[in-house]
C-alpha cells in the first residue's frame, strides 16, 4: 500500500498500460496497434513530409479505436485521488487518448499531445479540438494559411509538450508513481531516476519496466486491479 500524507506532492506518470484494460493496445504489447505499421513511417516529421496520407490513415485508425474506449478503474481511481488532494497531484500522461479526462481528472498534462486535437504544420494557430477521420481518397485537411493540418502529437524526434511545468513538478515531488509505462521512451523513462534518492519511487504494471532500478517499490499487476486499493490517504490536521 502507498501511504499519502498531508505533506506529499505526488507526480504520476502514466503510459499506454493504463489504457490497456480499456481496449487501447499498448505500444509493444501483443496485438499492439503499431504492429501493422512501422513506427518510423507514421510517427515522425520525416514520415509526415514523405507520406502525410499514411500518417493520417494511422491516426484516423487510432481515433476510431480511442473513440470506443471507456475509462477503467485505474483512470477512475486517479481522478478520485485528484479530487481528494487537489493540486498536490500532478498527473502527467504519455497517452494521447482522453480517458483520464473522461474519468473526471481535471488537470492532465499530455506530454505527447492529444489524439483528438490537430494543428497547422505551418502557422501559429493554436491546436484545436478535432475528432475527424481521414478516409482515402478524400483530400487531406488544410489550414486557411495553406499549410497542412496535422495531428497534435509529439512525434519521434520532436520535443514533448509542457516540459517546463513537468520539470518543475518533478523537482517538487515527494512521491513519484509510474503506471503502465515500459521505461523505454525518453525523456519520460528518466523521470524516476531524476527524483530517486529524494522521493519515493513506485512502479505499477504487470511486468518489470526497463528502468526498474530507479524504483524503490514495485507492484506487479494490472493497473485497473491494483490502483483501487493502492493508496492510503492519511489526512492529519
Ligand atoms: P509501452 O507500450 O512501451 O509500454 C506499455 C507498458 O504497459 C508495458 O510496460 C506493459 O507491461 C504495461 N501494461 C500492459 N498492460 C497493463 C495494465 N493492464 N496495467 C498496467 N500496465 C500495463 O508504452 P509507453 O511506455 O507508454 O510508451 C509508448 C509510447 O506509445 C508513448 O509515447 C505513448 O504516447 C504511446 N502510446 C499511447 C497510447 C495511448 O494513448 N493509449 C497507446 C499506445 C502507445
Amino acid at each position: 500500500m502507498v501511504r499519502v500524507s498531508n505533506n506529499d506532492r505526488i507526480f504520476v506518470l502514466t503510459g499506454a498500460g493504463v489504457s490497456a484494460e480499456s481496449g487501447i493496445p499498448t505500444f509493444r504489447g501483443v496485438g499492439g496497434l503499431w504492429r501493422n505499421y512501422r513506427i518510423e513511417e507514421v510517427a515522425s516529421p520525416s514520415a509526415w513530409r514523405r507520406d502525410p496520407r499514411l500518417v493520417w490513415e494511422f491516426y484516423s485508425m487510432r481515433r476510431r479505436v480511442a473513440r470506443e474506449a471507456e475509462p477503467n478503474p485505474a483512470h477512475l481511481d486517479l481522478a478520485k485521488l485528484e479530487q481528494r488532494i487537489g493540486d498536490r497531484l500532478f498527473l502527467c500522461t504519455q497517452n494521447v487518448d482522453n480517458l483520464h479526462e473522461q474519468a473526471g481528472a481535471r488537470r492532465v498534462v499530455h506530454m505527447h499531445g492529444e489524439l483528438f486535437k490537430s494543428r497547422c504544420d505551418s502557422c501559429n494557430r493554436a491546436p484545436f479540438a478535432d475528432a475527424r477521420t481521414y478516409e482515402p481518397p478524400a483530400e487531406l485537411p488544410r489550414c486557411e494559411c495553406g499549410g497542412r493540418i496535422r495531428p497534435h502529437i509529439c512525434w519521434f524526434g520532436e520535443t514533448p509538450f509542457e516540459m517546463n511545468r513537468i520539470l518543475q513538478a518533478l523537482d517538487g515531488c515527494t512521491l513519484f508513481l509510474a503506471i503502465g509505462t515500459s521505461g523505454v521512451v525518453e525523456p519520460a523513462a528518466s523521470f524516476a531516476a531524476q527524483v530517486s534518492g529524494r522521493a519515493r519511487t513506485v512502479y505499477v504494471g504487470p511486468e518489470e519496466p526497463a528502468n526498474r532500478y530507479a524504483f524503490t517499490e514495485r507492484y506487479l499487476g494490472k493497473a485497473g486491479e491494483l490502483l483501487p486499493s493502492l493508496f492510503e490517504v492519511v489526512e492529519r490536521r
